[in-house]
């Protein structure tokens, strides 16, 4: 009796499928028949939870088919229930489900088979609740571009396949009433729950969860083989024998319409036409729906590189799970599977938010035994730093120890004792946070005469090497320098809020593009905590090796080391502005503090105001602060300058990455090339045109000639820095003083990065081509700057050197305050929470000169 009404559920279930993709009642009785046939069959055979050892899958792992209305539920249901027949299941092992509420009893059966499908309701929140009732479960659902998705709703519905009516969406008829602009509108608006579940869960899939690409799997035989091949490999691999896995691919076969077209459902497709007017209509919906169902489309397009390793991954979770019974994490996996993994699979099971920011360059196996180096040249922290964390996992995850190289370069273009002395004093504070991390094969080595190249013996003795992203010059040469060494190199991406492989190529041009592109990314990964991962024991474990000499930072004289280094040494240090960690988040806490965050709008465009603006440019340009911090103490911050400071740094900072990221700079320095074409052009015709020629000297002299451009200068030079009001007019006049356009980059390369503290940065290449119109459009063509946009430096300008010297009075004291801020505790991270009590005692006992106003 219990059979008979579980299969009229089934008959009922699948005309309701069929009603919602036109299958005809034809084909659900013909399904039911082999289904009920095959059943039988294997009924004698099959075995069930017991005493003996598993021998299905399904004994193993629990499944679960899901698919959304209109991302190919017929397609989904039918292969989830052919594939499972041909491996032998029975009645007893399939449920389904569909919409909470179920809304009779009918469409919902078996909630707790091991092999089941959902329809319309799955989302990472009821996974997670599945996960904690029945185990792991590997999951694999049917992903559809969702505004396609909503055009096929509305011409299917608007035809009048509504019999039954779509109960949680509409009533019975409403679409059916509606032409294209208000109905596609209208289904928009009711399906963005369901495609907001459907992206969320398969945006990035995590390692037990598979993505099956309708676009993909209709498109033609081959691609529906493809697909069908990698999700037999997700669920089964390693499971099954060649012939089942055999049986399994020609049972899918069956549903796939190009082979058998007798097979598709009939008045399955919609009508060409009203595709097309539907498709039109998508944008008349109101423009905040239509944001909305953009950024799903930006996510569940993004989501195919991600999509494409789950299954490897999964390969690794199945190769614990089938022995443990527990989900494992990377780091505690046993030595000899840990061994015989590749790299890409390695990567792969990483956690999301590393995957997503590293690049996998040379060779994707593990060849040697040696340990795990990572570089750290340009992210001079020892938290929230991805690469660190992509390293530690790799250590624990291979076995092997791991080798942190601090490594602060000279013999770059454009390097100043400026510059080195604020690196140094940054790397010190790195080298003091990474072992206060527990980890101990920590080699700090500073480049200077006579002791360079350390890195070249270190690099090969490697089985993996982790290097920052290097986006630009300096960083570049030495990443190629690795790269000839051909052995495995993950780059990972250490200075973005939003990944920049997340971002769309086409969409770092311009600020408005980026910021439309980012903007659902933002919102949802700027707020989110930086999961920091411990060192285990594999980190420290012997290298069976000597280790290259390692500098203690902490009792060096750094002045002494940057004088023995090849760099400009007429560019002074700065006293103002101390390197380091604790000093940046300092400045950023007392620049909070005293009100800049909540007066930015009004203040940032006044460059003489010289604390209207945060002044954090050169900390994050050398990684001693965390980007995802400041975005996320940012985000939680209130006031009216907030969305301003928001858009400057998110979107500004973060266009700058991803531009350089997806456009490469030669390593050898930036050219005309990195402009758009129509600046290259205009440029170039103007190239000819009359100009006064003033040499580089005269201008790193601030001797212009100019009052408000040699004002600017000597700001530059006294202070390291130039707020950015100022830099655009400053850039620009240099493009009217320089012989050609690639002259003019090369002179702003070197005026910039030779005196700016915060140079050598994407900030600083996408500011000075900026001023040849990178992130710009054409504009009023005039002499020598062709079509590119032109504003003279303002005359106020000229009394910036006396700010200047209030900036420095300020600073000393500022920075003096800074350097008594501690790091980062558990329950008090620096710049997260106000010191203000700890703050105000330190002023009094410590600082003896005039003090400034922070509260
Ligand atoms: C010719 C020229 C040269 C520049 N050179 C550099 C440089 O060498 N290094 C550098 O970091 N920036 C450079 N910029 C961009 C900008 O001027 C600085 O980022 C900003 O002045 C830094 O000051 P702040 O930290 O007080 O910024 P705030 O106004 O407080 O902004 C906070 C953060 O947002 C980011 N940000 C703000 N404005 C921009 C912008 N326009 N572009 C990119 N990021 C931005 C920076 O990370 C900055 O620290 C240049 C701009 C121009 C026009």
């Amino acid at each position: 009796m219990v059979r008979f009404l579980q299969l009229l559920a089934f008959a009922w279930l699948a005309a309701r499928v069929a009603e919602l993709d036109a299958m005809t009642l034809a084909s659900v009785i013909g399904r039911l028949k082999m289904w009920a046939v095959s059943m039988v069959q294997r009924a004698a055979s099959h075995v069930r939870k017991g005493t003996v050892q598993p021998s299905k899958p399904w004994e193993r792992f629990h499944y679960l088919a899901v698919t959304y209305h209109k991302s190919g539920v017929y397609l989904m249901v039918t292969l989830w229930e052919k594939i499972f027949n041909a491996l032998g299941t029975t009645l007893d092992d399939t449920g389904m489900w569909r919409t909470p509420p179920c809304y009779t009893l009918e469409m919902c059966w078996h909630p707790a088979a091991p092999v089941r499908c959902w329809i319309d309701m799955f989302s990472p929140e009821l996974r997670d609740k599945e996960e904690a009732a029945t185990g792991p479960v590997l999951i694999a659902g049917t992903v559809r571009d969702p505004l396609e998705m909503v055009v096929s709703a509305y011409c299917y519905h608007h035809r009048g396949k509504e019999v039954v009516g779509n109960m949680m969406f509409w009533p019975p008829g409403s679409v059916a009433a509606l032409g294209p602009k208000k109905g596609v509108a209208f289904v928009a608006e009711r399906m963005t729950q369901l495609v907001e579940n459907m992206t969320a869960a398969f945006e990035f899939p995590r390692n037990d969860t598979h993505r099956v690409s309708y676009e993909k799997i209709t498109r033609s035989s081959e691609d529906f083989d493809k697909q069908v091949k990698g999700l037999l490999k997700f669920w089964f691999d390693g499971l099954i024998s060649p012939e089942e896995h055999q049986r399994a691919l020609e049972a899918a076969r069956l549903v796939d319409m190009h082979r058998h077209p007798e097979a598709a459902p009939e008045d399955h497709a919609n009508d060409a036409e009203c595709m097309n007017q539907a498709r039109k209509a998508v944008f008349a919906m109101p423009i905040q729906l239509l944001a909305r169902y953009r950024a799903f489309q930006r996510s569940t397009i993004t989501i195919t590189a991600a999509a494409a390793a789950a299954a490897a991954a999964a390969a690794i979770i199945r190769l614990n799970l089938s022995d443990q019974h527990i989900a494992c994490s990377i780091a505690s996996c046993g030595k000899s599977q840990a061994m015989s993994l590749r790299l890409d699979e390695l990567r792969r099971a990483l956690p999301r938010h590393l995957q997503e920011r590293l690049r996998s360059l040379g060779r994707s196996d593990v060849s040697s035994t040696g340990p795990i180096v990572y570089w750290m040249r340009s992210c001079l922290r020892g938290h929230e730093n991805p690469a660190l964390d992509v390293a530690i996992h790799a250590s624990a995850a291979l076995k092997v120890g791991l080798v942190v190289f601090l490594h602060i370069e000279d013999q770059y273009p454009h390097a100043t004792a400026r510059r080195q002395l604020f690196l140094l004093q940054g790397a010190r504070s790195a080298q003091e946070e990474l072992l206060q991390r527990g980890l101990s094969h920590v080699v700090v080595h500073v480049d200077r005469h006579g002791n360079r190249g350390v890195h070249r013996m270190l690099m090969p003795k490697a089985q993996l090497v982790v290097a920052e992203e290097p986006f630009c010059v300096p960083w570049l040469r030495g990443i190629e320098e690795l790269r000839h060494m051909g052995g495995p190199l993950w780059l990972v991406d250490c200075a973005s809020v939003v990944p920049c492989a997340l971002v769309p190529q086409a969409a770092c041009h311009r600020a408005y593009a980026f910021e439309r592109a980012t903007e659902a990314l933002h919102q949802q990964l700027a707020p989110r905590h930086w999961h920091e991962v411990q060192p285990e024991g594999e980190a420290n474990a012997p290298l069976g090796w000597v280790l290259p000499q390692s500098i203690d930072l902490k009792s060096q004289h750094l002045e002494a080391l940057v004088k023995d280094m090849d760099v400009d040494q007429s560019v002074a240090p700065v006293s103002h502005t101390c390197g380091g960690s604790s000093e940046g988040y300092a400045r950023w806490q007392a620049w909070v503090n005293a009100g800049g965050l909540k007066t930015y709008a009004k203040r940032r465009n006044e460059s003489l105001d010289v604390h209207g603006v945060s002044r954090m440019s050169a900390f994050l340009n050398t990684g001693m602060v965390s980007p995802m911090r400041i975005a996320r103490l940012a985000f939680a911050a209130s006031g009216a300058g907030k969305g301003k400071f928001l858009n400057e740094f998110l979107t500004w900072r973060g266009l700058s990455y991803a531009h350089f990221y997806h456009f490469s700079m030669p390593a050898t320095g930036a050219t005309l090339a990195q402009l758009p074409s129509w600046a290259q052009q205009t440029l170039l015709q103007h190239a000819g045109d009359q100009r006064k020629v003033i040499p580089v000297e005269q201008l790193r002299a601030a001797r212009s000639g100019n009052a408000a451009w040699d004002g600017m200068q000597r700001y530059l030079v006294e202070t390291g820095e130039l707020h950015n009001n100022a830099r655009m007019g400053w850039g620009k006049a240099v493009l009217k003083w320089t012989d050609s356009p690639q002259a003019a980059i090369d002179v702003l390369i070197e005026l910039n990065n030779v005196f700016a503290l915060d140079g050598h940065a994407p900030p600083s290449y996408g500011g000075l081509l900026g001023c040849l119109g990178l992130f710009e459009g054409p504009k009023q063509e005039s002499a020598v700057v062709g079509k590119v946009s032109y504003k003279p430096p303002k005359s106020k300008y000229a009394a910036m050197p006396e700010v200047a010297r209030e900036l420095l009075k300020c600073d000393v004291q500022v920075g003096g305050i800074a350097r008594y801020f501690e790091t980062p505790t558990a329950d008090h991270a620096v710049g997260e929470a106000a010191p203000k009590r700890r703050w105000t005692r330190k002023l009094e006992s410590e600082v003896r000169a005039p003090l400034i106003e922070i509260d």
